[in-house]
């Protein structure tokens, strides 16, 4: 070790990096479009476009508590405003959860939280950050989550738990019977973080509603964001719901003022104006539906895609799609030897995908 030299955590170095979509490189004569970061390719709604305009002055510090946005979410979702805890973004909620139930204690022991993989690529930098054990319980080979083997993965060390419903990148949503019978099994001292970043994208009767299972057992926060179904990933703002007296200990450990007054504002606007951003979900649904039949079409095999994203299990040749895709002006996000994520972009983004995949000679698993 150098004396002489400041030296960053071990944790470091065993840490993966976060490779953040890119939009393609530009081609001539032929529009770019960026599916690598599952954004919302529509612009936003005026009234979210007015209410920053409006506040775009404002230059004190926020709101540390996000009061008014936490007062709109109250009404909005039928639940108290003090069970809710805003941060910058829905990783920046989940980043206050890690950091308060998961790190390595005092006797060196460290907590464990297990999580599904392949799933959200930021969960093993949080989690590793926060001085935590990542326990990652591979999927199934058809995208889903292996409940039965996570609560199994599941001990006396084990403090966070987190299911991801649709889960990023593979698509599939988690169903209430088998989320239930998962809750039943893990202690009541374990949090089941369920992340929902993709909820509004979701036409599955089936599907787990976090909110409810959150109504119904002590031990379960749910995170949502602002950054898919309601356009506003640059603005950072997402939220966790759960108990008051976990929110009560987030507070303590939140980063204050992670979430501007434009932002908080650009939030209340889209959910004061709902019909307009369920329109918008509901037309990238339709989008979705197109993309899913136009590959089934061409005999690609995909995981039941309930996100805003598709999941195309490419295995070695991932990476390969993803360079033949910058080709034609499109980015993808490719997991290198494991498969491609491909967002639900403009119409005319998704039939370019869909063109592409008709003329790549390999098919998804
Ligand atoms: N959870 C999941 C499953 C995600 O895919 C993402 C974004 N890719 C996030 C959380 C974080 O989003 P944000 O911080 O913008 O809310």
């Amino acid at each position: 070790l150098q004396a002489n030299a400041v030296q960053p955590r071990p944790v470091l170095d065993r840490l993966p990096k976060y490779a953040a979509g890119k939009p393609p490189a530009p081609i001539e004569g032929l529009t770019s479009y960026k599916l690598s970061s599952n954004e919302n390719p529509l612009p936003p709604i005026p009234a979210v476009l007015d209410a920053i305009r409006e506040h775009v002055g404002t230059f004190r510090y926020p709101d540390p508590l996000s009061t008014a946005l936490r007062g709109a979410l109250s009404e909005y979702l039928d639940v108290p405003a003090e069970d809710i805890v805003t941060g910058a973004g829905s990783l920046g909620a989940l980043t206050q959860i890690l950091n308060t139930f998961a790190g390595q204690n005092e006797d060196g022991v460290q907590d464990e939280v297990v999580y599904a993989w392949r799933s959200f690529e930021a969960y093993p930098i949080v989690v590793g950050t926060a001085g935590a054990r990542a326990v990652e319980v591979p999927v199934l080979d058809d995208g889903r989550h292996d409940l039965e083997a996570m609560a199994a993965a599941v001990n006396e060390r084990t403090t966070v738990v987190v299911l991801c419903t649709p889960n990023n990148p593979t698509g599939p949503i988690l169903r209430t019977d088998e989320v239930e019978r998962f809750i039943a099994a893990v202690p009541r001292n374990v949090l089941v973080v369920i992340d929902e970043a993709y909820t509004e994208f979701v036409r599955d009767d089936d599907a787990v509603n976090g909110i409810e299972m959150y109504r119904k057992y002590p031990n379960v926060a749910v995170l949502r964001t602002f950054s898919k179904a309601h356009g506003l990933a640059n603005l950072r703002v997402g939220y966790s719901i759960t108990r008051p007296e976990i929110t009560a200990h987030l507070r303590v450990i939140a980063t204050p003022f992670a979430v501007s007054t434009l932002a908080e504002r650009a939030a209340i606007a889209s959910l004061e104006n709902a019909d307009a951003v369920a329109e918008r979900v509901e037309s990238l649904v339709q989008e979705r539906r197109r993309v899913v039949a136009g590959l089934a079409e061409l005999g690609w095999e995909i995981p039941e895609a309930q996100g805003n994203f598709v999941w195309l299990k490419l295995g070695e040749a991932a990476a390969d799609f993803a360079a033949y895709a910058a080709t034609h002006a499109l980015s993808v996000r490719a997991f290198a030897g494991e498969g491609v994520r491909v967002s639900i972009g403009e119409p005319e983004a998704n039939s370019r995908f869909l063109e592409i995949c008709r003329n790549y000679p390999t098919k998804p698993r």
